[in-house]
């Protein structure tokens, strides 16, 4: 999440600053592992820091340099800032599986220095100069005993696909792409076509059928929500399959908080494939607490009103549709 929000500041530079250090870098992510030396490299081409950036920014847990940034977009269009994190503690989050950090650093301004930023995450940090680094950060987790899991490709790759596979900017591990589905529920309606309905339809429901339904809309007010939601083709309950796991996912800004959020939508509801993402969110809620959170309440009651509007709509505009829906899903919508 910090490699393609420095990215993503990087973008937005790019278009109103001149001179950049190394301009002609790829905007994207690289990751290796290396089981011999028992590291996790994390690589972006963004914006980099400088040395008062390294301290303001590692230096100080609950300082957001992505809160900051916003915040000096004042004037201009602060919607066209695709960012993640904003809470300042992501970065130490390293320590609890590492014994030691190393962040190799060029900002995108030409005259900055290359820097090395160190730590333990308990004795305090150095900064020293480290000629060679590109620009963006290069994040070096040395691993503790105990957690060399996170130095498996197939462990990382996993992670990367259920977690960041909607990252905006290429991620690559050990030079293999690994993203490769876009976000389509943050576009706009007239920039998707049904194909890609379908195709997003069947890769998150893991399904093989056409969607029945597709109900797509974002809303600013009373919650941030960008929704893609889906009624199946099929019933699968009705061909004697147990009760299903809730099918629609939840994401803050791309990224997943939990596949399966019980008490995102009421039980009945559980048929629906798709994505809520909720910008209000706080990107570190514990799916524990999802159930508890008055937010998701607040969610849960403005989707199910959405959604039965929807059907409302359906029924009065496509009542031959409709009715081949109720056929399969009436039980529940009863
Ligand atoms: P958050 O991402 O919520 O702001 P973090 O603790 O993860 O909090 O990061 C703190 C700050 O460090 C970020 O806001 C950003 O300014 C800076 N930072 C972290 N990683 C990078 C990176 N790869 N490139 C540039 N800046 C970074």
């Amino acid at each position: 999440s910090n490699a393609s929000d420095a990215l993503e500041k990087m973008r937005l530079r790019q278009l109103t600053d001149g001179a950049v250090f190394e301009p002609e870098l790829p905007l994207e992510i690289n990751i290796t592992t290396d089981e011999t030396a028992k590291t996790l490299t994390i690589s972006d081409y963004g914006i980099g820091m400088d040395r008062d950036e390294l301290v303001e920014n590692l230096g100080t847990i609950a300082h957001s340099g992505t809160k900051s940034f916003l915040e000096s977009l004042k004037g201009s269009d602060k919607g066209g800032a695709d960012v993640i994190g904003q809470f300042g503690v992501g970065f130490y989050s390293a320590f609890m599986v590492a014994e030691r950090v190393e962040d190799y650093t060029h900002s995108f301004r030409e005259d900055a220095e290359h820097l090395k930023w160190e730590s333990d995450g308990e004795s305090g940090y150095t900064i020293e100069e480290a000629p060679g680094q590109r620009r963006g950060c290069r994040v070096v987790v040395h691993l503790k005993e105990g957690h060399e899991e996170f130095v498996k490709a197939d462990r990382v790759k996993g992670i990367i696909e259920r977690y960041s596979n909607f990252v905006g900017f290429p991620v690559n591990l050990n030079g293999e792409r690994i993203n490769t589905v876009e976000a389509i529920w943050l576009k706009s309606k007239s920039d998707v076509t049904e194909e890609q309905y379908k195709g997003f339809y069947q890769f998150i429901g893991h399904a093989m059928d056409e969607p029945r339904y597709t109900m797509h809309f974002s809303a600013d007010a009373p919650l941030a929500i960008n929704a893609l939601l889906f009624a199946p083709g099929e019933n699968a309950e009705r061909f004697g399959m147990g009760p299903q796991e809730p099918g629609v996912a939840l994401y803050c800004r791309k990224v997943l908080i939990d596949s399966h959020p019980e008490g995102l939508l009421p039980q009945w509801l559980r048929f629906l494939k798709g994505v809520i993402d909720c910008e209000d969110l706080p990107l570190n809620i514990s799916r524990d607490s999802i159930q508890d959170s008055a937010l998701v309440r607040k969610l849960n009651q403005l989707l199910t009103k959405r959604f039965l509007k929807f059907l409302g709509k359906q029924a009065k505009d496509k009542p031959e549709d409709y009715l081949e829906f109720f056929q399969r899903f009436g039980r529940f919508v009863k």
